[in-house]
């Protein structure tokens, strides 16, 4: 993962005597601007069909929000964001400070218009419209990722062991039978269950739980991070590159496109993918893209995997968090703080989920974790932006992912392959349009 690119490097470029073919006249290469998780697979995908792909990025391979999210394929996880279940919950949630939602009051009035568009996400047409894409998306996401982990040879980082959404009332419970008819209809298998059986799939449980739902075919990975870096390592084995640099500007025109790195040095390339997470917008705006991407930033607490003896992962819909148990530890969190991406963390967040779950698992050690915060790259209909730039220009987005990025990353990377060299998509993506906004 050194400064290894082969693009060519216009600002220190030798003599045009002794200049080699750019990459524009060479005509294969590819720049993908962000390495988490959705850059790696784009660039594992193209690699592997022999096109030449360098990875851009500030910090690292999948060093960012990539690195410490809650680690689930989450394939069942279909349902858009805003539905009416969750905007009647708002106000509760927003009552409290450091509940499942928060927004800091002085962020309100550059989040209004993103609000407001989520809030007609919510209106049965449209949801319903997201709802079906977001489940053909999961059915490519799950064969997609399955291929992908036995052709990189990481099969044995995945736990197959379901995962046990729980219940503190019956009121609570039935308030989400809507949701899970809605994933019947898209054959997502389920079991509701109580007393002992749910006390057998989770021992330990708080009384305060009298209900559960146990998903046999979630999935989760013994370590998000670790993931991306041997995916890393299986692309850059089939020949992608990787340079450290923040990319301050891009252009594009129909022939190739130019990265301006902060260094004051360019890079040119045949094609160009977006995806920088939630900064995404702010390069796509640079191309005359003007996509309302927001951040919904999530927090958690890794504490040693001896905190408690959890058997699969569990989340607590009511509260905004999972706990799920890796291969380097046990991780409590979620939550979503609407409050863009300059505000420093607030791990009080990270706190408060670490009480609740001890309230949770009595017993539950909560020393020694360390604290964590991400920038969940969100749009307000809940389905990533993936497609290509306006303007015939050989630009190609693929963020927008929100709750769901690590669970739709290869199918990403499939869709990015298919894009970039013009082969018709494994799914329609009209839903998925960057012009739909
Ligand atoms: C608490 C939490 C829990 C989550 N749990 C899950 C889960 O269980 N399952 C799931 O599927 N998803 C989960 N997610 C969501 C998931 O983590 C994200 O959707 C996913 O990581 C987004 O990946 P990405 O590659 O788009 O962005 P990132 O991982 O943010 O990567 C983008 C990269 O682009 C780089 N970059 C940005 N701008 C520039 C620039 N100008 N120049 C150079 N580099 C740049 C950044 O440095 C970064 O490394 C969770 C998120 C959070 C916060």
């Amino acid at each position: 993962m050194t400064g290894n690119s082969k693009l060519t490097d216009v600002g220190r470029r030798p003599p045009s005597a002794l200049r080699e073919p750019s990459p524009r006249e060479e005509g294969e290469e590819i720049a993908i601007v962000g390495g988490g998780i959705i850059g790696i697979c784009a660039a594992a995908f193209l690699a592997e069909a022999g096109r030449s792909v360098t990875i851009f990025d500030r910090t690292g391979i999948c060093e960012e929000t990539s690195s410490g999210n809650a680690a689930a394929f989450a394939f069942s996880d279909v349902l858009p964001l805003a539905h009416k279940g969750m905007i009647k919950n708002l106000p509760k949630w927003l009552a409290d400070p450091l509940g499942p939602l928060s927004i800091p009051p002085a962020y309100l009035p550059k989040l209004l218009p993103w609000l407001i568009r989520f809030w007609r996400a919510g209106a049965p047409a449209k949801y319903e419209a997201s709802l079906a894409a977001q489940a053909g998306m999961m059915k490519l996401a799950e064969a997609e990722w399955m291929d992908m982990l036995d052709r990189s040879g990481t099969r044995p980082m995945l736990r197959e062991d379901g995962s046990l959404e729980l219940y503190e009332s019956e009121a609570e419970f039935r308030a989400g039978l809507v949701g899970w008819s809605a994933r019947q209809r898209f054959g997502i298998g389920f079991r509701h269950v109580g007393g002992e059986e749910l006390a057998r799939l989770q021992p330990g449980l708080s009384p305060r739980f009298v209900k559960g739902t146990f998903v046999p075919g979630w999935k989760t990975v013994a370590d998000p991070k670790l993931l991306g870096k041997a995916i890393w390592a299986y692309a850059e084995a089939k020949g992608a590159r990787f340079e450290k640099a923040l990319i301050s500007q891009v252009a594009a025109d129909q022939d190739g496109v130019t990265l301006t790195l902060a260094d004051g040095t360019t890079r040119q390339a045949m094609h160009l993918v977006v995806a920088a997470g939630a900064w995404s917008h702010l390069l796509a705006r640079q191309l005359g893209d003007r996509i309302p991407l927001e951040t919904e930033r999530g927090y958690n607490t890794t504490l040693p995997k001896d905190a408690f003896d959890v058997q699969r992962q569990l989340i607590f819909s009511g509260h905004g968090f999972v706990i799920t148990p890796l291969e380097t530890g046990l991780r409590v969190g979620g939550a979503v703080e609407l409050g863009g991406i300059e505000r420093p963390p607030n791990y009080n967040r990270s706190k408060a989920l670490l009480q609740k779950a001890q309230k949770f698992l009595p017993g539950l050690d909560p020393s020694g974790g360390r604290e964590w915060m991400g920038f969940r790259p969100s749009l307000p209909d809940s389905v990533p932006v993936i497609g290509k730039a306006s303007g015939s220009r050989p630009v190609v987005y693929a963020f927008g992912h929100g709750h769901l990025g690590l669970t739709q990353a290869a199918a990403t990377g499939r869709l990015i392959r298919e894009l970039v060299l013009g082969q018709t998509p494994s799914v329609d993506l009209a839903p998925f349009s960057p012009q739909r906004f």
